[in-house]
């Protein structure tokens, strides 16, 4: 039988593909095949949030913070359009949570203002910022799972120009406008293959062999990387107030090396998790499993590592940086009690079990009892140890010697590639095929609001240019 063949292939079923593809099933009658894994895998999103504009301004002129994909409207004037996409996202978001019957809340909560106030003040007076997004809350990872899993049920069953084809597509050819699966079977395409397979795709090997056949293009982007450890202490010695923030951003400068330290990531009774992000990069990460609720609570904590010339491959770096620690965890991430670290020893078996006040999330079967000194640079680790004493200024305890770190933590901004950022459109002279790129994988977008902003701008710039 020879392959089906479509208007549009849409290659992944995270946020940017599926919205995509709802945002075509609505506006034109296209045919539409979806392809990705039959459940979405992993659990990527610790917590599901939407981050819209900054309610709260704890530092004057700081803006929504990592928003590259917004940087590019407002520079070029286009900020109301941009505001007028992140208001249809929000909308989206309001629609599917009624279609699945999953609840949402906003935040910060206002009533408790001048509660998060307060705290913000006293926060700036021990010389720590606080960034407060405005965030639609959707929920743990079972949530965000269970969402995306019943979109992909709806257009599976409900969307007659839709087909779902479940599987991982190994290679995509323009030439032939086709899509090639990983178990050889081809699907092809008319007009526009949309790539929206994360940052997954990538180590798949999709991005490779398009750069090879000279339509991607690396373009220079900023090139930093974000280094650090995950944290677990107990919950009940994080003030109440900064559960109405949702995920405060608290930023401070180190004393010794004048770095950027921030927390990244808050998890009330979380979990730590090991996450595979392909390439050989396995980290931890802190994630809200609302079947598995913790008495701890499980935060990050970063610094920013950058560098100019003779070298900048900040990418290498990062999985250098993963690999000497799973090295030395055996092939596991690194579990350390604080007090150990300052004692300048490693961890034991025996002095995590007999860890007073905190017990690891994770079992000693996924990580290794040792001493993260050995893996990090002396710069990492003083920054972070330095952002811990500070912090527990506002987070009183966080310093305590039960307080456990978890390593790698590495946070990697992927490669900028020739995407147009108001169509999504892959700039290329190659004028065979209608790529476009979605989500994590054009490395503009950062974050599930991102990622579902891009499925929009894709779709509609599609719909434009086929009439
Ligand atoms: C641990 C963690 C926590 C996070 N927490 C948050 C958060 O709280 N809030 C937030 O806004 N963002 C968060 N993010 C970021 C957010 O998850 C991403 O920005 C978002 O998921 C990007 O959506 P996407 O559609 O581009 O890609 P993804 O969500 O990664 O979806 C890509 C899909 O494509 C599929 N795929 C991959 N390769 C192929 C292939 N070859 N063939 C077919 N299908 C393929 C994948 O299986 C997946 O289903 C977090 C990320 C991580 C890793």
């Amino acid at each position: 039988m020879p392959p089906k063949s479509y208007d549009v292939i849409v290659i992944g079923n995270g946020f940017s593909g599926l919205t995509a593809v709802l945002e075509l099933e609505n506006k034109d009658n296209c045919s539409i095949c979806v392809i990705g894994p039959e459940k979405y895998p992993r659990p990527n999103n610790g917590k599901f949030i939407l981050s819209l504009k900054d309610e709260i301004r704890a530092n004057p002129g700081y803006r929504r913070p990592g928003g590259e994909l917004q940087d590019h409207f407002y520079r070029n004037g286009r900020v109301d359009e941009f505001l007028k996409l992140e208001e249809k996202a929000r909308d989206l978001l309001y629609d599917w949570s009624e279609y699945t019957g999953i609840d949402y809340c906003e935040y910060p909560n206002s009533e408790k203002r001048e509660e998060i106030e307060r705290f913000v003040r006293n926060a700036n007076k021990k010389g720590i910022s606080v960034t407060i997004s405005d965030v639609i809350f959707i929920g743990g990872v079972n949530s965000t799972r269970d969402l995306l899993n019943r979109l992909y049920d709806h257009l599976k069953n409900e969307c007659s120009n839709v087909d779902v084809v479940n599987g991982l597509v190994g290679r995509v050819s323009p030439e032939e406008k086709c899509a090639v699966l990983e178990n050889g079977d081809r699907v092809r395409y008319r007009d526009a293959v949309f790539l929206a397979c994360g940052r997954e795709g990538i180590a798949k090997g999709i991005f490779d062999e398009l750069k090879a056949q000279g339509y991607i293009r690396e373009e220079n982007g900023e090139k930093n990387l974000l280094g650090g450890v995950v944290l677990e202490a107990p919950e009940t010695i994080f003030p109440e107030v900064m559960n109405y923030m949702c995920e405060p951003k608290l930023t401070l400068i180190s004393g010794r090396r004048d770095d950027v330290v921030r927390t990244y990531g808050y998890y009330p009774h979380g979990r730590v998790a090991v996450v595979d992000y392909g390439n050989g990069i396995r980290c931890v990460n802190g994630i809200m499993d609302e079947n598995r609720r913790s008495d701890n609570t499980v935060l990050g904590i970063v610094t920013e590592i950058r560098f100019t010339e003779p070298f900048n491959d900040t990418h290498l770096y990062g999985k250098r940086l993963s690999e000497n620690t799973l090295m030395l965890g055996g092939g596991k991430p690194i579990i350390q009690r604080l007090g150990d670290y300052e004692k300048g020893r490693r961890s034991t078996e025996k002095r995590i079990k007999n860890n007073r006040l905190v017990q690891p999330t994770l079992t000693l079967n996924d990580v290794t009892p040792g001493d993260i000194s050995f893996a990090y640079p002396d710069r990492v680790m003083d920054n972070i140890y330095d952002g811990i004493k500070k912090l527990d200024a506002v987070i009183c305890g966080l310093a305590e010697p039960s307080t456990l770190m978890y390593a790698p933590l590495i946070i990697l901004k992927p490669s900028r590639i020739n995407v147009d950022p108001f169509t999504m459109r892959l700039k290329t002279d190659r004028t065979e095929s209608e790529i476009y790129v979605l989500g994590d994988m054009n490395g503009i977008c950062r974050g599930n609001a991102d990622a579902i902003i891009s499925g929009m701008i894709a779709a509609d710039s599609f719909t434009k240019n086929r009439e």
